[in-house]
This record gives C-alpha cells, sequence and structure tokens, in this order.
C-alpha cells in the first residue's frame, strides 16, 4: 500500500484526555480513533492488525472443533431475567426503544448460546459441541481509562462447549489450556504470559486466566518462574504456595487479563432446561464451559509491551505490514523513485505485506513516522543506496542499519 493515499496520518500528541500508553501511540500512529472513553474506532492500519490477531486465534479454534457463528448484539430481556442477570450484572447496558421494549446489549452470550444450542441438543449422541464467535461486546465500565486494553465496547472471541459428562468436559478444558497458550505465543506474548489460578471455578476450586505481566495490568499476580504458571491476588487467600510445585517463591507482578477459561457446569443450562438423553434414556442437565479472549486486549497488550520512546514495534505475526519502505528524494533522483517502485513490486508479488513511503516529506520526518507506526522492517532507497547497487535495512528492534545487496534483499526477508 502507498502511505500517500493511507487516509491516516501520524500526529504528534494523543487527545489531553488519554492517559494510557497503549492508545497513546496508536491514536499517534493513526490506528484507533477514540470517539469517547472506552469507545474507540479501527482505522485501516489498527484492523489489519487486529485481523492479523483474529486470525490467529480463529485458526486455533477452527482446529479445536469451535464451529464459528455469529450471534446477536441485541438480545432478550426474558433471557437475562432467566439466569437472574437482568438485576444483578452491574455492567449491563439496558436500552429501550420508543414504544418502552427493553433489551440488553450482550457484555457475553450465556443468555443467548444456551437457548439456541438447545434447540439442536437431544441426545447424547450431539455431544460434545463447541461453538464460537467474534464479536463486540458492551459493558458499562466504569473506569475507562486504560485505552483499548478496557472498553466500554470492544471486540472479543467466545468460545462456549457443552458436554454430556465431566471426565469429557474436564478433558476439553485441559486441552483449551494448550491452545491457549499456544494462541498467547503465536500473538508474541507467550514470555509474558502466565496461566494463572483464580477464583470462580466451579468443578474445581479454582478458574484459569491468562495474564500478561505488564505496568499498565490492573491486575496483581504471584508468578512461580520455575513452573511459569501464577496465582491471582484475589484468590490468594490461604494459598501461600505455588499450587503445582509447592515452592513459596514467587514474585509479586502487575498483570492483565488477555483471556481466561471457565467451567460453568449446569449454572447456565440449568436455568434454561437445556438437557439431553444419555444412554439410558435418562434426561440430564448439557454441562459447560466457556473460553474468552479480548482481541483489543491483546492488541493493547503487545503495544504496551513492544514500545519504546519511539513508536510501537509490532511482534512480525500481528504488524499491519511486514515492510516499510522509504524512498527519500525521488523528485530530485528519478532512478530512486524508479528503485523504489521496482522493489515494491517485486515483494508484493513475493506476496510480502509492503507500506511504501512515496510520501514528498524529508528523511528524517519519514524516519520518525516508521518509528511511531513500527512495521517490523525497514528499507530505505536513497541516491546513495541506488548508486551502490544496496538497500539500507534497519529492523524496529535494532538501532543500526545494514547494507543488503539489491539482488538480495528478497532472500533476506
Ligand atoms: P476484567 O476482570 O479485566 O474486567 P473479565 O473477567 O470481566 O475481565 P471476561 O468476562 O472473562 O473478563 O471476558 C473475557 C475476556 O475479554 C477477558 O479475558 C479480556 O481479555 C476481555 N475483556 C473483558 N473485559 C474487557 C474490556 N472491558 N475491554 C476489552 N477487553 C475485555
Ligand atoms: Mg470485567
Amino acid at each position: 500500500m502507498k502511505q500517500s493515499s493511507l487516509f491516516t496520518k501520524t500526529r504528534k500528541e494523543a487527545p489531553k484526555d488519554e492517559v494510557a500508553k497503549n492508545a497513546e501511540l496508536l491514536i499517534r500512529a493513526g490506528y484507533i480513533h477514540k470517539e469517547m472513553a472506552g469507545v474507540y474506532s479501527y482505522l485501516p492500519l489498527g484492523l489489519r492488525v487486529l485481523h492479523k490477531i483474529e486470525n490467529i486465534i480463529r485458526a486455533h479454534m477452527n482446529a479445536a472443533g469451535g464451529q464459528e457463528l455469529l450471534m446477536t448484539a441485541f438480545q432478550p430481556k426474558e433471557n437475562w431475567q432467566k439466569t437472574g442477570r437482568w438485576d444483578s450484572m452491574d455492567d449491563l447496558y439496558k436500552v429501550s426503544d420508543s414504544s418502552g421494549r427493553e433489551v440488553a446489549l450482550g457484555p457475553t452470550h450465556e443468555e443467548i448460546v444456551v437457548p439456541l444450542v438447545k434447540q439442536f441438543i437431544s441426545s447424547y449422541k450431539d455431544l460434545p459441541l463447541s461453538v464460537y464467535q467474534i464479536q463486540n461486546k458492551f459493558r458499562m465500565e466504569l473506569r475507562a481509562k486504560s485505552g483499548i486494553l478496557r472498553g466500554r465496547e470492544f471486540m472479543m472471541k467466545d468460545m462456549y462447549s457443552f458436554h454430556a459428562d465431566e471426565k469429557d468436559f474436564s478433558a476439553y478444558y485441559e486441552k483449551m489450556k494448550g491452545v491457549y497458550a499456544d494462541i498467547f505465543k503465536a500473538a508474541g506474548i507467550g514470555e509474558k504470559t502466565y496461566i494463572t489460578f483464580a477464583s470462580g471455578g466451579t468443578f474445581s476450586k479454582y478458574s484459569h486466566e491468562f495474564q500478561t505481566v505488564t505496568d499498565a495490568g490492573e491486575d496483581v499476580i504471584y508468578v512461580c518462574e520455575k513452573c511459569r504458571i501464577a496465582i491471582n491476588k484475589e484468590v490468594r487467600g490461604e494459598q501461600k504456595t505455588c499450587p503445582q510445585c509447592d515452592g513459596n517463591d514467587f514474585s509479586e507482578k502487575r498483570a492483565i487479563e488477555v483471556g481466561n477459561i471457565f467451567d460453568l457446569k449446569t449454572k447456565y443450562s440449568a436455568p434454561f432446561e437445556a438437557t439431553f438423553k444419555d444412554e439410558k434414556g435418562q434426561v440430564r442437565p448439557i454441562l459447560m464451559g466457556c473460553y474468552g479472549i479480548g482481541l483489543g486486549r491483546l492488541m493493547g497488550v503487545i503495544v504496551e509491551i513492544f514500545s519504546d520512546e519511539k513508536g510501537i514495534a509490532w511482534p512480525h505475526a500481528v504488524a499491519p505490514f511486514t515492510v516499510h519502505l522509504i524512498e527519500i528524494n525521488p523528485k530530485k533522483n528519478p532512478v530512486v523513485a524508479k528503485e523504489a517502485a521496482d522493489l515494491y513490486d517485486e515483494l508484493t508479488k513475493d506476496g510480502v505485506e509492503v507500506l511504501w513511503d512515496d510520501r514528498e516529506m524529508t528523511a528524517g520526518e519519514k524516519f520518525a513516522d516508521a518509528d511511531l507506526i513500527g512495521i517490523p522492517t525497514r528499507l530505505v532507497v536513497s541516491e546513495k543506496t541506488v548508486n551502490e547497487k544496496v538497500v539500507e535495512m534497519k529492523l524496529r528492534t535494532e538501532k543500526d542499519a545494514k547494507k543488503v545487496a539489491r539482488e538480495k534483499i528478497a532472500e533476506h526477508l
């Protein structure tokens, strides 16, 4: 893509009311636009990153046997009354129309997915089943000061699994622990992400959160480096040792939950009478698990971790483009313009995603923008490089550029 045709421009300052580093950098670089507290639009660059994250998650969900669907954001009030959450859920947005009819704006989808799936499950032969969606959620977050880490409207992948017995549920739940670890590794935050014991388990004592260590986090966790697991401070209670190795060598860290997995047992199947007939013809309630990941939160965490005073430094897997191609003074030297155009065509044909800075700006301005936007590899074509038959190549994470022979550049990438 030519940068001259990108409608967003970088800016020196983020809005004054923006205090989160992730949003500040993403706004300045043109990835997102703040509409109000906790509500952000994704602009072309930002949407490219979001799609990369989405595709990583989708591939893993499909491999885990998940069937993708898309449920509604508008949800019937009756369903929420049935589970009691119409009154008990503090962060539920309730919307009413001119006739006075009220509906919920979905903060999560148990109230939709259970009655839906109930229509299709009658026998143990219909189980197990797992379905998921990637969709916007709405929550009345009171403190929406963490940029895209905590939105009032935000994108979530939510998966729901349905099982005939505890053994089948547990096997799936264990499998999802591995799938989640793989997702965060693929997105580039594996090293800083810990499976964390938290409260709220139904079968077991714990539920499991995936917490990424960052100063921007709102949670405090205790990390056992030996086992690479953690406990959430909220649940620590009597648990003063690592639940796995029983060691008490914990370090306290700030972290944010990027995903979680939860055993729901019959919490939602019971109120909706979602049942099935087992082998003996006996009617039993369906057992459930749910598995969430916040896509915007994941993107925000990546920015919090992979950034410096100059801007963002995207991990390869989620970068909006792979290469930022910068031409310097093409007007002065038409050979530079031709060389950049050729390189762009060549790389694009090879399937490399290139953002080509073809704007009329000084080298300094272009470099500053490239550092802010944070594409992993920067290529520079200038009068000097053309004369030397090289291209200057620099990784965003490295300080110095190196010269690569023009004909070797594709190989290097
Ligand atoms: P938190 O404790 O941070 O509010 P939660 O327990 O409410 O999270 P869940 O209801 O389990 O979160 O939602 C599943 C996932 O959705 C979370 O693991 C997180 O990644 C993401 N998420 C939750 N709330 C938000 C939000 N307000 N903005 C962005 N992502 C969110
Ligand atoms: Mg919450």
